[in-house]
Parts: C-alpha cells; structure tokens; sequence
C-alpha cells in the first residue's frame, strides 16, 4: 500500500458540512482527502477506525501568549471587566516568567487533545507566533494594534511589515487585529483607513461590544469601562462620546465595510449582525462567557440576522479552556436549539467559510473530496446515527478524542 495513503473508517461521519454519513471511508492521499466510499464493500483494510469522524476543529479565536495567566486573573460577573483590564495590566508587567513559554506548551496540548487543528491567534509577542508556527496546527496570525502604545503610526507601520501579504510558511494568513473601538484612537484609526485603502486584502479583526460597559463608554460617555480609562489616566478614544453604539462609531470612523470578524458581540448594535454573513464571522467565546458569569448570548438573535457564528476560546487569562471540544459542549448546554450538525460547523465549516481561512485557498472544515485531511476522530460508547445522536455524542463527557490528523498525518 501506498504510505502516504491512508483509509479511515469510521461509524459515522459529518460530511459537507450538512450529512451525518454512516458505515463510511474516508481515503487520504498527500495530505488531501480524495475519496469517500459509502460502503464499506471493497474497502483496502483500513489504517484507522473510529465511532465518529468530524472535520478537524478550527479555534477562531485565541491569543496564546495569555496562558501563562491561567488561575491568576479575576472572574465573575460582568461588572468585574475593568478589574479584570486592571489585573491583566499589572500582571503583564512582570511578563510571565519562566512559565511563559512551559504555558503555551500546556496549551497546544490541550487544544489538540481537545480537537483542534487550526487557530486564529491574536498576539504582541512575535515569540508566542512562533511558537504557534512550529506546532503541526495550522494558523492564522493577527497582530494586535493599539494606540495605547505609544505613537500610532509607528505601532502600525510596525505591524504591517510582520503582516505582509506574503505569508510565512506555516501560517495560512496574516492580519490585524486592531484590539478594540475603545484603544484605537483618532490617529491609529485615520492610519488604519489609510492601509486599508491601499491594502484591499489585508484582514482585520476586532474585539466588539464585549461589554454592556463598552457601549455605554460610546453611547453616553460614561459607565465602568469610562471610569476604568479616567481613572487609569488612559488616553480616550475620543474627545467626546460619539453618542452611538460601538459599531456605529466603526461605521461612522469608515472601518466597518473591511471588520471581517468581530470577537465577543455580546451586545449587537441596533442595526443587528446582518453584516456578519458569510464570508464575515462572529466569534463567540463561551469559555469566556462563563468566566465572566456573563448573561446569555444572544446567539439565536445573531443567527436570525444571517451572522456567521464561529467558536472561539479567547485566552487561559479569561476561560478555563482551550478545547475546542469544551466550547462545543459549553455552546451546547447553554443552546439546547442548535442541532448537533449546527454545533459542529461552528467550529468547522463556519469559520472555514470566513475571510480568516477562506481567503489562504485552503479547504478546511469539511469532510469532502478535495478538502485537507484535517480530521478528529472520536470513541463513543453509543451509535451515532442523525443528528439529535450527533448532539448527544459530543456533549456526552464520555466521548473521547481519540485520534487527531493535520493534512493526513498524525498529531495525536
Ligand atoms: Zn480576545
């Protein structure tokens, strides 16, 4: 046989994004799934088996360079979010120490126990990118602007020469993440409108109204994250309230048409997220809606509007978890509406289908002929044979993650 070919077997399969498959191989040749056989009549003796086989699972938000902070920060309800800036602050000063890079290995193991094969990572530190791309995960890479450090255009320029549109290897993209409406100021966003007109293909992500706090500090000047910047004597935004919802001041400030993602919307504007259709994405964090004790995301709201909803798990600094198989059984237990199929392609089709992947060309988060061999596969103790059983297989803490594949090859 073939080396580079390999035949999966398995019970069952969530296939195209829409088809909860049965008795199904899955061949891989080079790193690219080339066929599926329906039956299993005529099969090559298959180099796998498994119970259940999903489309390996896509982070779509992260920032690695947290994890070192793990069991460090404040949690709580929502109106502990300015504390929490406030811990982050003081804690990044002393840097992590000698846990610093011992954490992030902690946590690339975990993702990948937990399913994952590719990550959108948001980060400062250069070194915790690096540290990404020696993985075997895919990765996206978006570099964090604020104008909180220092001068504006000096900050981006720098950003964009690591974030040039040729991309390193090992990474399928690279971008920005212009943090938030509340620390990119006048200048930051008057240069960003400038590299963006130049740049018709350079992806931008931003955290947006993650915080009832964060639209009052917009709508009306005031409230906990206002209070948090006077008191901090941290530079505003804005010399005066815009009197608008944060996503309207993006708007109004000509940033909004190139938001391919926002990270968080737990608080959707007044013209809702109809923006976010494909090939656009939220990301809900539910790790970190939990850490926070945050009140319930308006997640059939969202998806009512045509958003593009993504899982993401934010960083060890604001959620228990980096598992991607976590954030599904968090999203399912709070969402008892969304089906097993709709739980899966958020963390596979979903952000596939988003900016963020699409536009590397590669073919991820789906099990067809064509696509990457990028593949979970799981024991369950139980058949999975529709959807409803889909949903139970993965919420169940019983089923396990017992195989993990990057482009055909083994990761775990
Ligand atoms: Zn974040």
């Amino acid at each position: 046989m073939n080396p580079a070919r390999r035949v999966i077997h398995a019970k069952a399969a969530w296939i195209d994004g829409e088809e909860l498959a049965r008795d199904i191989a899955v061949v891989i040749e080079s790193g690219v799934i080339t066929d599926l056989i329906r039956t299993s009549d005529h099969l090559d003796s298959p180099t796998e088996s498994c119970d259940l086989l999903l489309p390996g699972f896509i982070n779509a938000h992260c920032h690695l360079e947290y994890s070192w902070l793990k069991g460090r920060m404040p949690r709580g309800d929502n109106h502990s979010f300015p504390q929490w800036l406030e811990a982050i602050n003081s804690l990044k000063v002393d840097g992590g120490g000698e846990d610093y890079f011992p954490a992030m290995d902690r946590a690339l193991e975990e993702m990948i126990i937990g399913g994952t094969t590719c990550v959108v990572n948001s980060y400062v530190d250069a070194e915790s990118m690096e540290k990404l791309r020696v993985t075997p995960l895919r990765a996206v890479a978006l570099e964090e602007v604020l104008h909180l450090r220092g001068d504006a255009e000096s900050a981006l320029s720098g950003a964009l020469g690591r974030s040039d549109e040729d991309t390193a290897e090992g990474l399928l993209a690279r971008g920005l993440n212009p943090h938030a409406p509340y620390t990119v100021n006048g200048p930051m966003r008057a240069a960003l409108r400038a590299v963006l007109a130049q740049r018709p293909n350079l992806l931008t992500a931003w955290h947006l109204a993650e915080t009832a706090g964060e639209v009052e500090m917009f709508e009306s000047g005031t409230g906990e994250l206002m209070e948090f910047f006077q008191r901090n004597h941290i530079p505003l935004p804005f010399d005066q309230a815009p009197r608008a919802h944060p996503a309207d001041f993006m708007n109004h400030e000509g940033l909004w048409d190139r938001c391919d993602a926002v990270f968080h919307w737990n608080h959707p504007g007044p013209e809702g997220s109809s923006h976010f259709a494909a090939p656009r994405a939220v990301v809900h964090c539910p790790g970190t809606h939990a850490f926070f004790d945050r009140p319930p995301f308006p997640m059939k709201e969202i998806l009512a509007d045509g958003a593009n909803v993504c899982l993401g798990t934010d960083s060890l600094a604001s959620s228990d978890s980096l598992s991607m198989l976590e954030m599904i059984r968090l999203t399912g237990e709070s969402f008892p509406f969304l089906t097993g199929g709709e739980l899966v392609n958020m963390v596979t089709r979903n952000p596939a289908r988003s900016r963020l992947i699409a536009s590397s060309g590669a073919k991820l988060g789906t099990i067809s002929v064509g696509a990457e061999a990028d593949l979970v596969l799981f024991s369950h103790p139980t058949e999975v044979f529709d959807e409803p059983t889909l949903r139970q297989a993965l919420l169940a803490r019983v089923s396990q993650v017992s195989s993990v594949f990057v482009a055909g090859d083994h990761i775990l």
